[in-house]
C-alpha cells in the first residue's frame, strides 16, 4: 500500500500516489513519506497528524520563518506543531544547493489560519525573523544560532547519557 503511496499529506497523513501535488482532502501541498529517515515514515505521519490542530490547517501557505539548514527548519518545524500548527519546509529560492543535499537554507510555511499562532511561537522561542522580504537569507542572528545550539546540543547530551546509562547497565 505504501508503494503506490509514496507522498503523504503533511496535515492529514492522507497518502497519496506520486502523480499528485497536493493533498486530495485539504490541499496542502504533498511531502516524500520517507524524507525523514530516522523515524518510520508512517508513525511519523501519524504522529503529526495526532498533534495538528485543525483549526490551522485553513488557507493558503505563508512563509513564517526560515531556517540555514533541514535540520533547523525541522526544529522550527517540531515546535509549531507542539502548538497544533502544520508547517511544510521548501528550499529557500536562490540557493544553488542539490536537491539531494541536507544543506542550503529552506523557508517554514503554515496555512494562514496557523499564521497567527506560529508567529507566537517563535517570538516566545526567540526565533521570529527579522523585517525582510521573502527571497532574502535567512537572518544569521547569533543569538538565535546560540539558542538552536543550545537545543541541539541538549537533545544530543540527553542521547549521550542515556547511552553511556545503557553501557553501565550491560557492562
Ligand atoms: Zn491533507
Amino acid at each position: 500500500m505504501t508503494e503506490s503511496t509514496p507522498l503523504t499529506c503533511p496535515s492529514c497523513a492522507l497518502g497519496h500516489p506520486l502523480d499528485e501535488r497536493f493533498c486530495s482532502s485539504c490541499g496542502m501541498p504533498l511531502t516524500y513519506a520517507g524524507s525523514e529517515p530516522v523515524e518510520s515514515p508512517r508513525d511519523e505521519a501519524h504522529g503529526r497528524a495526532r498533534k495538528i490542530d485543525p483549526r490551522f490547517v485553513e488557507g493558503e501557505l505563508v512563509r513564517v520563518a526560515g531556517g540555514r539548514h533541514q535540520a533547523e527548519a525541522e526544529l522550527i518545524q517540531g515546535m509549531l506543531l507542539e502548538e497544533g500548527v502544520p508547517s511544510i519546509l521548501r528550499r529557500s529560492p536562490g540557493f544553488d544547493v542539490p536537491d539531494f543535499l541536507a544543506a542550503g537554507p529552506r523557508d517554514v510555511f503554515v496555512p494562514l489560519a496557523g499564521m497567527e499562532v506560529a508567529q507566537e511561537v517563535l517570538l516566545d522561542a526567540n526565533m521570529a525573523p527579522q523585517e525582510r522580504a521573502p527571497g532574502d537569507p535567512p537572518p544569521s542572528d547569533a543569538q538565535q544560532a546560540a539558542r538552536l545550539l543550545v537545543a541541539i546540543l541538549g537533545g544530543g547530551a540527553l542521547t549521550a547519557l542515556v547511552t553511556w546509562g545503557l553501557i553501565q547497565l550491560t557492562g
